[in-house]
């Protein structure tokens, strides 16, 4: 089986198929609005840091000008710009951007495994209907069904707590379920939890250290990090033998709460490290 058809059997101890099919779909469809909102909002965020929003201008930038009036519409308009590599890498950004923005600045988005991180799995699935495979129902309900399974063993092996683990806990893990979910909807089973591994490695030892302990700098643009090495990892592992992989995704999630558990508290949420001791700030005291 799957891991989507696995997760799915599992939920009707839960609930009937239907139920789950209607909660995933509202899922998407709170993201979806997310990254529509995020990319149609310009402005300053809240907060005394002064961040300006980049979201907005990019995807004026790179739709010039072409007019659309809704969510389909966009979408189409975004088609319509081709298939060359630095222009999907600039809508992969803009998406992760549009979400984290929201978030920075008291938008409804989903936790998704944290607020923090909240912009890479939208961000990866926006990339997959945008430039992959068109807006599927099955396919969108596939694919967060598998990120959903890789956050849950996380969770259950490590932790997606920023607290206890840094951001390796929230960015790295939101990367991985973006991976194994992208790699699931892509059709190659047997590669989905090689890439979610993959994803991870490549986000061990990463310390939470939020500028004056706002979930800003460096949170938004990493968002937009996590999710560009969520697609890599799932291109490396659909382009390699999971037979051969060294690192398997049990390890993986060992060496990371190991890191956890070494690492210092200054680098765990708690703007006592890293750029937030440099990087100088003047913020108000309320
Ligand atoms: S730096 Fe900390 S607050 Fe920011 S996204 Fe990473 S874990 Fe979350």
């Amino acid at each position: 089986m799957a891991v989507h058809e696995i997760v799915m059997e599992n939920e009707q101890a839960w609930r009937p198929d239907t139920d789950t099919r209607k909660g995933l779909l509202q899922i998407w469809q709170v993201m979806k609005e997310c990254i529509y909102r995020g990319t149609h909002t310009p402005g300053m965020l809240p907060g005394g840091l002064e961040v300006k929003r980049r979201s907005a201008e990019l995807n004026k930038r790179l739709l010039k000008g072409q007019p659309y009036s809704n969510y389909e519409g966009w979408l189409e308009a975004i088609r319509k710009g081709g298939n060359d590599f630095t222009y999907i890498l600039d809508w992969v950004s803009c998406f992760a951007l549009a979400v984290n923005e929201e978030n920075a600045s008291f938008g409804r988005v989903v936790t998704a495994p944290t607020n923090g991180a909240a912009g890479v799995i939208p961000a990866v699935l926006q990339y997959y209907i945008a430039f992959c495979d068109g807006n599927k129902e099955e396919k969108i309900m596939q694919f967060l069904l598998t990120a959903a399974e890789i956050g849950s063993i996380f969770k259950k092996g490590a932790t997606l707590s920023a607290a206890m683990g840094g951001c390796q806990a929230e960015i790295g893990v939101s990367s991985a379920m973006a991976a194994a979910g992208l790699t699931d909807v892509m059709g190659v089973q047997r590669q989905v939890l090689m890439a979610a591994e993959i994803a991870m490695e490549h986000h061990l030892g990463l310390t939470c250290d939020p500028i004056g302990g706002r979930v800003q700098v460096p949170c938004i643009e990493r968002n937009t990090m996590g999710a560009i090495k969520a697609i890599t990892a799932s291109q490396l592992a659909r382009q390699s033998a999971p037979d051969y992989a060294k690192v398997s995704l049990d390890a993986v999630i060992k060496t990371m709460w190991d890191t956890a558990l070494d690492m210092s508290h200054k680098y765990k949420e708690t703007a006592d490290g890293g750029l937030a001791v440099n990087v100088p700030l003047s913020l108000p005291e309320c």
